[in-house]
Protein backbone atom coordinates (compact mmCIF):
# COMPACT_ATOMS: atom_id res chain seq x y z
CA UNK A 1 0.00 0.00 0.00
CA UNK A 2 2.87 2.23 0.72
CA UNK A 3 4.14 2.86 -3.00
CA UNK A 4 0.74 3.53 -3.82
CA UNK A 5 -0.67 7.41 -4.54
CA UNK A 6 -3.66 8.48 -3.36
CA UNK A 7 -5.33 8.19 -6.44
CA UNK A 8 -4.83 4.35 -6.55
CA UNK A 9 -5.53 3.68 -2.93
CA UNK A 10 -8.87 5.36 -3.03
CA UNK A 11 -9.60 3.17 -5.94
CA UNK A 12 -9.08 0.09 -4.45
CA UNK A 13 -10.90 1.20 -1.57
CA UNK A 14 -14.10 2.11 -3.56
CA UNK A 15 -13.73 -1.67 -6.00
CA UNK A 16 -13.47 -3.18 -2.48
CA UNK A 17 -9.94 -4.04 -2.58
CA UNK A 18 -8.95 -2.68 1.00
CA UNK A 19 -11.42 -1.78 3.48
CA UNK A 20 -10.66 1.68 4.97
CA UNK A 21 -10.05 0.35 8.39
CA UNK A 22 -7.27 -1.75 6.29
CA UNK A 23 -6.08 1.61 5.23
CA UNK A 24 -6.36 2.95 8.49
CA UNK A 25 -4.78 0.31 10.50
CA UNK A 26 -1.74 -0.12 7.90
CA UNK A 27 -0.74 3.87 7.39
CA UNK A 28 -1.42 3.78 11.74
CA UNK A 29 1.29 0.73 11.92
CA UNK A 30 3.82 2.43 9.45
CA UNK A 31 3.48 6.28 11.33
CA UNK A 32 4.53 3.66 14.83
CA UNK A 33 7.09 2.07 13.02
CA UNK A 34 8.81 4.48 11.08
CA UNK A 35 8.06 7.79 12.32
CA UNK A 36 10.21 7.90 15.75
CA UNK A 37 12.89 7.96 13.08
CA UNK A 38 12.03 10.88 10.97
CA UNK A 39 9.12 12.74 13.45
CA UNK A 40 7.46 14.28 11.21
CA UNK A 41 3.92 14.38 13.48
CA UNK A 42 3.48 16.01 16.65
CA UNK A 43 0.51 14.36 16.89
CA UNK A 44 -1.45 11.13 15.03
CA UNK A 45 -5.84 11.10 15.85
CA UNK A 46 -5.87 7.47 16.42
CA UNK A 47 -9.22 7.25 17.31
CA UNK A 48 -11.08 9.61 14.96
CA UNK A 49 -8.82 7.44 12.12
CA UNK A 50 -10.55 4.61 13.60
CA UNK A 51 -13.93 5.93 13.71
CA UNK A 52 -13.98 7.53 10.44
CA UNK A 53 -12.56 4.51 8.75
CA UNK A 54 -15.32 2.59 10.44
CA UNK A 55 -18.26 5.02 9.19
CA UNK A 56 -16.66 4.49 5.49
CA UNK A 57 -16.86 0.94 5.44
CA UNK A 58 -20.61 1.20 6.49
CA UNK A 59 -21.10 3.51 3.72
CA UNK A 60 -19.33 1.16 0.96
CA UNK A 61 -21.35 -2.04 2.60
CA UNK A 62 -25.10 0.38 1.80
CA UNK A 63 -23.96 1.21 -1.37
CA UNK A 64 -24.22 4.92 -0.39
CA UNK A 65 -22.66 7.37 -2.25
CA UNK A 66 -18.43 7.69 -1.33
CA UNK A 67 -16.45 11.30 -1.57
CA UNK A 68 -13.28 11.68 -4.51
CA UNK A 69 -10.98 11.27 -1.27
CA UNK A 70 -12.83 8.31 0.62
CA UNK A 71 -9.83 6.29 2.34
CA UNK A 72 -7.07 8.07 1.62
CA UNK A 73 -5.01 9.32 4.67
CA UNK A 74 -4.39 12.99 4.60
CA UNK A 75 -2.07 14.82 7.57
CA UNK A 76 -2.00 18.59 8.09
CA UNK A 77 0.88 20.74 8.80
CA UNK A 78 -0.36 21.80 12.73
CA UNK A 79 -1.14 25.60 11.80
CA UNK A 80 -4.83 24.27 10.40
CA UNK A 81 -7.71 24.11 12.98
CA UNK A 82 -9.64 21.03 13.26
CA UNK A 83 -11.89 21.26 15.69
CA UNK A 84 -11.33 20.08 18.86
CA UNK A 85 -8.28 18.85 18.30
CA UNK A 86 -4.90 20.84 19.40
CA UNK A 87 -2.87 23.11 16.71
CA UNK A 88 0.27 24.04 18.23
CA UNK A 89 1.97 25.99 15.33
CA UNK A 90 5.10 24.61 16.65
CA UNK A 91 4.98 27.03 19.49
CA UNK A 92 5.41 26.20 23.36
CA UNK A 93 2.53 29.48 23.33
CA UNK A 94 -0.14 26.94 21.81
CA UNK A 95 0.35 23.76 23.60
CA UNK A 96 -2.91 23.44 25.26
CA UNK A 97 -4.77 25.23 22.39
CA UNK A 98 -8.10 23.72 21.02
CA UNK A 99 -9.57 24.56 18.16
CA UNK A 100 -12.89 25.66 18.56
CA UNK A 101 -14.05 25.30 15.00
CA UNK A 102 -12.52 24.16 11.49
CA UNK A 103 -10.01 25.15 8.90
CA UNK A 104 -12.42 25.54 5.42
CA UNK A 105 -10.09 23.19 4.38
CA UNK A 106 -10.04 20.82 6.64
CA UNK A 107 -14.57 20.33 6.48
CA UNK A 108 -13.88 20.13 2.27
CA UNK A 109 -11.47 17.35 3.47
CA UNK A 110 -14.05 15.91 5.39
CA UNK A 111 -16.72 16.25 3.42
CA UNK A 112 -14.84 14.28 0.88
CA UNK A 113 -14.40 11.01 3.22
CA UNK A 114 -10.63 12.27 3.85
CA UNK A 115 -9.25 10.33 6.53
CA UNK A 116 -7.14 12.63 9.00
CA UNK A 117 -4.42 10.91 10.49
CA UNK A 118 -2.64 13.98 12.23
CA UNK A 119 -1.12 16.89 12.87
CA UNK A 120 2.77 17.78 11.41
CA UNK A 121 5.77 19.38 12.78
CA UNK A 122 6.70 22.34 12.03
CA UNK A 123 8.84 25.83 12.09
CA UNK A 124 7.52 27.60 15.19
CA UNK A 125 4.31 29.97 13.57
CA UNK A 126 5.41 28.73 10.04
CA UNK A 127 9.10 30.73 10.28
CA UNK A 128 11.86 29.30 9.20
CA UNK A 129 13.46 27.03 6.20
CA UNK A 130 14.38 23.58 8.45
CA UNK A 131 11.89 22.90 10.74
CA UNK A 132 14.44 23.00 13.37
CA UNK A 133 13.02 25.86 14.54
CA UNK A 134 9.81 23.65 16.02
CA UNK A 135 9.34 24.13 19.93
CA UNK A 136 9.25 20.56 20.22
CA UNK A 137 11.71 18.85 18.08
CA UNK A 138 13.85 18.89 14.90
CA UNK A 139 12.30 16.22 11.90
CA UNK A 140 14.58 14.50 9.96
CA UNK A 141 14.88 13.69 6.02
CA UNK A 142 13.75 10.56 5.32
CA UNK A 143 16.33 10.66 2.64
CA UNK A 144 19.17 11.20 5.26
CA UNK A 145 18.19 11.68 8.81
CA UNK A 146 21.22 13.95 9.07
CA UNK A 147 19.80 16.34 7.06
CA UNK A 148 16.55 18.59 7.42
CA UNK A 149 13.48 18.12 6.02
CA UNK A 150 13.20 21.66 4.69
CA UNK A 151 10.72 23.78 5.95
CA UNK A 152 8.42 25.09 7.36
CA UNK A 153 6.24 22.63 6.54
CA UNK A 154 8.86 19.74 6.96
CA UNK A 155 6.92 17.57 9.26
CA UNK A 156 3.77 17.33 5.84
CA UNK A 157 7.13 16.99 3.28
CA UNK A 158 8.77 14.14 5.48
CA UNK A 159 5.69 12.08 6.04
CA UNK A 160 4.81 12.14 2.72
CA UNK A 161 8.30 11.19 1.32
CA UNK A 162 8.70 8.30 3.66
CA UNK A 163 5.10 7.12 2.77
CA UNK A 164 3.36 7.57 6.13
CA UNK A 165 0.55 9.09 4.35
CA UNK A 166 0.09 9.50 0.54
CA UNK A 167 -1.24 13.05 0.91
CA UNK A 168 -0.04 16.13 3.51
CA UNK A 169 -1.16 19.74 3.75
CA UNK A 170 1.73 22.55 4.34
CA UNK A 171 0.99 26.34 3.68
CA UNK A 172 3.49 28.21 1.95
CA UNK A 173 4.44 31.98 2.90
CA UNK A 174 7.77 32.22 1.33
CA UNK A 175 8.19 28.85 0.06
CA UNK A 176 7.20 26.09 2.41
CA UNK A 177 5.93 23.90 0.67
CA UNK A 178 7.49 24.02 -2.15
CA UNK A 179 11.22 24.13 -0.56
CA UNK A 180 10.57 21.12 1.61
CA UNK A 181 9.12 19.21 -1.29
CA UNK A 182 12.56 19.94 -2.67
CA UNK A 183 14.43 18.28 0.16
CA UNK A 184 12.74 15.43 0.31
CA UNK A 185 11.81 14.39 -3.56
CA UNK A 186 8.17 15.34 -3.59
CA UNK A 187 5.67 17.38 -5.39
CA UNK A 188 4.70 20.16 -3.77
CA UNK A 189 2.05 22.97 -5.00
CA UNK A 190 1.47 26.66 -4.03
CA UNK A 191 -1.41 27.55 -5.89
CA UNK A 192 -2.41 31.28 -6.78
CA UNK A 193 -2.93 33.77 -3.36
CA UNK A 194 -6.54 33.54 -3.09
CA UNK A 195 -7.57 30.30 -4.91
CA UNK A 196 -7.45 28.07 -1.27
CA UNK A 197 -9.04 29.37 1.89
CA UNK A 198 -6.93 30.77 4.86
CA UNK A 199 -9.82 30.59 7.20
CA UNK A 200 -8.70 27.76 10.07
CA UNK A 201 -5.35 29.01 9.36
CA UNK A 202 -3.31 30.06 11.67
CA UNK A 203 -1.92 33.78 10.06
CA UNK A 204 1.84 34.85 9.83
CA UNK A 205 1.93 37.02 6.68
CA UNK A 206 -1.54 36.97 6.04
CA UNK A 207 -0.90 38.95 2.18
CA UNK A 208 1.16 35.47 0.84
CA UNK A 209 -0.02 32.80 2.97
CA UNK A 210 -1.51 30.02 1.40
CA UNK A 211 -2.52 26.70 1.64
CA UNK A 212 -1.54 23.65 -0.79
CA UNK A 213 -0.63 20.02 -1.33
CA UNK A 214 2.08 17.80 -0.87
CA UNK A 215 2.08 14.64 -3.01
CA UNK A 216 3.92 12.20 -4.05
CA UNK A 217 2.01 12.37 -7.65
CA UNK A 218 1.02 15.26 -10.04
CA UNK A 219 -2.50 13.80 -10.66
CA UNK A 220 -2.47 13.81 -6.34
CA UNK A 221 -1.96 17.39 -6.20
CA UNK A 222 -4.38 18.01 -8.85
CA UNK A 223 -7.64 15.74 -7.07
CA UNK A 224 -6.67 17.73 -3.65
CA UNK A 225 -6.60 21.14 -5.39
CA UNK A 226 -10.22 19.90 -7.10
CA UNK A 227 -11.41 19.47 -3.21
CA UNK A 228 -9.69 22.46 -1.43
CA UNK A 229 -9.57 25.32 -4.49
CA UNK A 230 -13.17 26.49 -4.24
CA UNK A 231 -14.79 30.02 -2.24
CA UNK A 232 -15.36 30.06 1.36
CA UNK A 233 -17.65 32.43 1.87
CA UNK A 234 -15.70 32.86 5.78
CA UNK A 235 -12.49 33.94 4.22
CA UNK A 236 -12.95 37.88 2.28
CA UNK A 237 -9.60 37.28 0.82
CA UNK A 238 -10.92 34.10 -1.28
CA UNK A 239 -11.40 34.49 -4.67
CA UNK A 240 -14.67 33.98 -6.19
CA UNK A 241 -14.23 31.56 -8.92
CA UNK A 242 -15.46 28.75 -10.09
CA UNK A 243 -14.09 25.50 -9.30
CA UNK A 244 -12.07 24.11 -11.70
CA UNK A 245 -11.71 20.47 -13.31
CA UNK A 246 -8.09 19.64 -13.48
CA UNK A 247 -7.49 16.28 -14.92
CA UNK A 248 -9.32 16.96 -18.37
CA UNK A 249 -6.61 19.67 -19.14
CA UNK A 250 -3.45 18.06 -19.20
CA UNK A 251 -1.92 19.08 -22.08
CA UNK A 252 -0.66 16.54 -24.68
CA UNK A 253 2.54 17.83 -25.73
CA UNK A 254 4.53 21.59 -24.30
CA UNK A 255 4.81 22.13 -28.22
CA UNK A 256 4.06 26.14 -28.43
CA UNK A 257 5.12 26.78 -24.84
CA UNK A 258 7.52 29.18 -23.85
CA UNK A 259 9.09 29.16 -20.85
CA UNK A 260 11.40 31.63 -19.51
CA UNK A 261 14.45 32.04 -18.02
CA UNK A 262 16.76 34.51 -16.28
CA UNK A 263 19.68 33.22 -16.33
CA UNK A 264 20.15 37.16 -14.89
CA UNK A 265 18.44 36.55 -11.78
CA UNK A 266 20.60 33.12 -11.27
CA UNK A 267 23.96 34.17 -11.96
CA UNK A 268 25.40 32.43 -8.59
CA UNK A 269 23.97 29.13 -9.08
CA UNK A 270 26.23 26.21 -7.48
CA UNK A 271 27.67 24.24 -9.96
CA UNK A 272 25.46 21.20 -9.08
CA UNK A 273 22.57 23.20 -8.87
CA UNK A 274 22.94 24.79 -12.43
CA UNK A 275 23.17 21.68 -13.97
CA UNK A 276 20.84 19.91 -12.72
CA UNK A 277 18.38 22.57 -13.81
CA UNK A 278 19.86 22.64 -17.47
CA UNK A 279 19.41 18.90 -17.36
CA UNK A 280 15.27 20.19 -16.34
CA UNK A 281 15.28 22.29 -19.17
CA UNK A 282 16.12 19.60 -21.67
CA UNK A 283 13.54 18.00 -20.55
CA UNK A 284 11.45 20.22 -20.86
CA UNK A 285 12.83 20.76 -24.49
CA UNK A 286 12.46 17.26 -25.49
CA UNK A 287 8.22 17.83 -24.68
CA UNK A 288 8.20 20.23 -27.20
CA UNK A 289 8.89 23.32 -25.03
CA UNK A 290 10.85 26.55 -26.31
CA UNK A 291 13.21 28.07 -23.82
CA UNK A 292 13.43 31.86 -24.09
CA UNK A 293 15.53 34.63 -22.02
CA UNK A 294 13.64 36.49 -19.89
CA UNK A 295 14.89 39.72 -17.06
CA UNK A 296 14.17 38.75 -13.87
CA UNK A 297 16.85 40.50 -12.32
CA UNK A 298 14.47 42.95 -10.26
CA UNK A 299 13.67 39.97 -7.92
CA UNK A 300 17.28 39.93 -6.24
CA UNK A 301 14.98 42.09 -3.79
CA UNK A 302 12.45 39.54 -3.37
CA UNK A 303 14.59 38.70 0.03
CA UNK A 304 14.66 42.24 1.35
CA UNK A 305 11.15 43.29 0.56
CA UNK A 306 9.85 39.46 2.20
CA UNK A 307 11.65 39.95 5.18
CA UNK A 308 10.09 43.60 5.37
CA UNK A 309 6.73 42.91 4.65
CA UNK A 310 6.24 39.31 6.16
CA UNK A 311 8.03 40.44 9.75
CA UNK A 312 5.47 43.35 9.70
CA UNK A 313 2.42 41.62 9.30
CA UNK A 314 3.53 38.97 11.62
CA UNK A 315 4.27 41.49 13.94
CA UNK A 316 0.75 42.00 13.65
CA UNK A 317 -0.99 38.92 13.50
CA UNK A 318 1.52 37.69 16.42
CA UNK A 319 -0.56 40.41 18.77
CA UNK A 320 -3.08 38.26 19.42
CA UNK A 321 -0.92 35.77 21.46
CA UNK A 322 -0.89 37.55 24.32
CA UNK A 323 -1.71 34.89 27.64
CA UNK A 324 -5.19 36.31 27.60
CA UNK A 325 -6.91 35.87 24.33
CA UNK A 326 -5.00 32.89 23.43
CA UNK A 327 -1.86 30.86 24.67
CA UNK A 328 -0.74 29.57 27.75
CA UNK A 329 -0.37 32.21 30.57
CA UNK A 330 2.48 32.63 32.34
CA UNK A 331 1.47 31.47 36.46
CA UNK A 332 4.74 34.18 37.09
CA UNK A 333 2.98 37.26 36.10
CA UNK A 334 1.56 39.51 38.84
CA UNK A 335 0.59 42.52 37.03
CA UNK A 336 -1.34 43.38 33.41
CA UNK A 337 2.55 43.85 32.18
CA UNK A 338 3.96 41.55 33.67
CA UNK A 339 1.37 39.02 31.60
CA UNK A 340 2.21 40.05 28.58
CA UNK A 341 5.84 39.98 29.18
CA UNK A 342 6.40 36.72 30.36
CA UNK A 343 3.72 35.23 28.83
CA UNK A 344 5.43 36.49 25.38
CA UNK A 345 9.02 35.53 26.55
CA UNK A 346 8.62 32.65 28.02
CA UNK A 347 5.66 31.50 24.83
CA UNK A 348 7.68 32.18 21.74
CA UNK A 349 10.83 31.27 20.28
CA UNK A 350 13.95 33.19 19.52
CA UNK A 351 13.05 33.26 15.92
CA UNK A 352 9.53 34.25 16.52
CA UNK A 353 11.19 37.27 18.77
CA UNK A 354 13.70 38.43 15.90
CA UNK A 355 10.77 38.17 13.40
CA UNK A 356 8.05 40.27 15.67
CA UNK A 357 10.89 42.65 16.94
CA UNK A 358 11.76 43.69 13.01
CA UNK A 359 8.27 43.82 12.08
CA UNK A 360 7.72 46.47 14.80
CA UNK A 361 10.70 48.44 14.12
CA UNK A 362 10.04 48.29 10.35
CA UNK A 363 6.46 49.64 10.68
CA UNK A 364 7.37 51.99 13.74
CA UNK A 365 6.93 55.86 13.24
CA UNK A 366 9.65 57.46 11.85
CA UNK A 367 10.60 53.89 10.02
CA UNK A 368 7.76 53.20 8.54
CA UNK A 369 8.10 55.50 5.05
CA UNK A 370 11.82 54.62 4.67
CA UNK A 371 11.21 50.31 5.10
CA UNK A 372 7.50 49.50 4.78
CA UNK A 373 5.89 52.20 2.57
CA UNK A 374 9.57 51.16 0.45
CA UNK A 375 9.37 47.58 0.69
CA UNK A 376 5.24 48.13 -0.45
CA UNK A 377 6.51 49.98 -3.96
CA UNK A 378 9.41 47.04 -4.65
CA UNK A 379 6.78 44.81 -4.39
CA UNK A 380 4.46 46.36 -7.17
CA UNK A 381 7.82 46.72 -9.06
CA UNK A 382 7.89 42.90 -8.54
CA UNK A 383 4.75 42.12 -9.89
CA UNK A 384 5.02 44.60 -12.85
CA UNK A 385 8.30 42.32 -13.59
CA UNK A 386 6.82 39.15 -13.46
CA UNK A 387 3.95 40.35 -15.79
CA UNK A 388 6.45 41.60 -18.15
CA UNK A 389 8.21 38.49 -18.00
CA UNK A 390 4.28 36.78 -19.00
CA UNK A 391 3.66 38.76 -21.60
CA UNK A 392 6.85 36.73 -23.43
CA UNK A 393 6.71 33.47 -21.81
CA UNK A 394 3.75 30.91 -20.54
CA UNK A 395 5.87 29.64 -17.62
CA UNK A 396 8.57 30.82 -15.73
CA UNK A 397 11.75 27.98 -14.72
CA UNK A 398 13.80 28.48 -11.83
CA UNK A 399 15.65 25.69 -9.43
CA UNK A 400 13.17 25.26 -6.07
CA UNK A 401 16.41 25.92 -3.82
CA UNK A 402 19.97 27.38 -4.21
CA UNK A 403 20.81 23.51 -2.17
CA UNK A 404 19.74 20.70 -1.72
CA UNK A 405 18.75 19.13 1.70
CA UNK A 406 21.63 20.49 4.51
CA UNK A 407 22.62 19.13 7.64
CA UNK A 408 20.81 19.84 11.09
CA UNK A 409 22.58 22.67 12.84
CA UNK A 410 24.75 23.58 9.37
CA UNK A 411 23.56 27.38 8.96
CA UNK A 412 23.02 29.05 12.05
CA UNK A 413 23.52 32.53 10.50
CA UNK A 414 19.45 33.59 10.26
CA UNK A 415 20.46 35.56 6.75
CA UNK A 416 21.87 32.67 5.67
CA UNK A 417 19.29 30.52 6.36
CA UNK A 418 16.62 33.73 4.94
CA UNK A 419 18.84 32.90 1.81
CA UNK A 420 17.21 29.74 1.49
CA UNK A 421 14.18 30.72 -0.14
CA UNK A 422 15.74 33.08 -2.68
CA UNK A 423 13.82 31.14 -5.16
CA UNK A 424 10.51 30.36 -3.79
CA UNK A 425 9.62 34.35 -2.05
CA UNK A 426 8.89 36.14 -5.56
CA UNK A 427 6.23 33.94 -6.14
CA UNK A 428 4.31 34.71 -2.84
CA UNK A 429 5.22 38.22 -3.09
CA UNK A 430 3.47 38.29 -7.12
CA UNK A 431 0.26 35.73 -5.67
CA UNK A 432 1.20 33.66 -8.34
CA UNK A 433 1.65 29.67 -8.26
CA UNK A 434 3.97 27.60 -8.07
CA UNK A 435 5.14 23.96 -8.21
CA UNK A 436 7.98 21.94 -7.17
CA UNK A 437 8.86 18.68 -8.26
CA UNK A 438 11.39 15.60 -8.18
CA UNK A 439 14.01 16.70 -10.55
CA UNK A 440 17.03 14.06 -9.58
CA UNK A 441 19.65 13.12 -7.18
CA UNK A 442 23.03 14.69 -5.64
CA UNK A 443 26.03 12.19 -5.07
CA UNK A 444 24.47 11.81 -1.83
CA UNK A 445 21.36 10.51 -3.32
CA UNK A 446 19.59 13.79 -2.05
CA UNK A 447 16.89 15.26 -3.78
CA UNK A 448 16.55 17.92 -6.39
CA UNK A 449 13.69 20.23 -6.86
CA UNK A 450 12.83 21.88 -10.47
CA UNK A 451 10.17 24.47 -9.91
CA UNK A 452 8.19 25.75 -12.25
CA UNK A 453 5.78 29.22 -12.05
CA UNK A 454 2.71 30.65 -14.20
CA UNK A 455 0.79 33.65 -14.02
CA UNK A 456 -1.87 34.53 -11.33
CA UNK A 457 -5.23 31.87 -11.82
CA UNK A 458 -3.16 29.62 -14.46
CA UNK A 459 -3.16 26.84 -11.79
CA UNK A 460 -4.85 24.50 -14.31
CA UNK A 461 -2.22 24.88 -16.54
CA UNK A 462 0.69 24.52 -14.39
CA UNK A 463 -0.10 21.60 -13.08
CA UNK A 464 -1.56 20.28 -16.43
CA UNK A 465 2.49 21.21 -17.14
CA UNK A 466 3.91 19.92 -14.24
CA UNK A 467 2.07 16.29 -15.18
CA UNK A 468 3.78 15.98 -18.05
CA UNK A 469 7.55 17.05 -17.04
CA UNK A 470 6.82 14.47 -14.33
CA UNK A 471 6.18 11.34 -17.31
CA UNK A 472 9.10 12.61 -18.82
CA UNK A 473 10.92 12.66 -15.68
CA UNK A 474 9.75 9.35 -14.46
CA UNK A 475 13.58 7.90 -14.01
CA UNK A 476 13.03 10.36 -10.47
CA UNK A 477 9.90 10.59 -10.30
CA UNK A 478 8.07 8.76 -7.07
CA UNK A 479 11.02 7.25 -5.45
CA UNK A 480 10.86 6.11 -2.27
CA UNK A 481 13.96 6.85 0.18
CA UNK A 482 15.87 3.34 1.01
CA UNK A 483 15.17 3.73 4.40
CA UNK A 484 11.68 3.68 3.99
CA UNK A 485 11.10 1.36 1.35
CA UNK A 486 9.91 -1.87 3.01
CA UNK A 487 7.10 -2.99 5.18
CA UNK A 488 6.55 -2.18 8.88
CA UNK A 489 6.28 -5.73 9.88
N1 LIG B 1 11.31 30.24 5.03
C1 LIG B 1 10.46 31.39 4.89
C2 LIG B 1 10.35 32.11 6.20
O1 LIG B 1 10.97 31.69 7.13
C3 LIG B 1 9.12 30.97 4.39
C4 LIG B 1 8.24 30.42 5.42
C5 LIG B 1 6.92 30.00 4.90
O2 LIG B 1 6.71 29.90 3.70
N2 LIG B 1 6.01 29.77 5.81
O3 LIG B 1 9.68 33.10 6.32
Amino acid sequence: MYKLSAIELRELFVKNKLSAKEIATYFLKRIEKFDPEIKSFLQVLHKRVLEKADLLDKKRKSNAPLGRLAGIPIALKDIMHIKGEITTCGSRFLENYRAPFDAAVVRFLEEEDALLFGKTNLDEFAMGSSTENSAFFPTNNPWKLEAVPGGSSGGSAAAVAARLCPIALGSDTGGSIRQPASFTGIVGFKPTYGRVSRYGLVAFASSMDQIGPLTTTVADSCLVMEIIGKKSALDSTCLNLPQESYFDKIPSSLRGVKVGVSWLFMQDLKKDIKENFIRSLDLLKDLGAEIVDIDLEMLKYSLSVYYILATAEASTNLARFDGIRYGKRSSEAKTLDDIYDISRDKGFGAEVKRRIMLGTFVLSSGYKDAYYKKAQKVRTIIINTFDKAFSSCHLIAMPTAPSTAFSRGAVQDPVEMYLQDIFTIPANLAGIPGISLPAGFDKENKPYGFQLLAPQLHDVFLLGCAALFEQAANSFARKIPPLFDKEAL
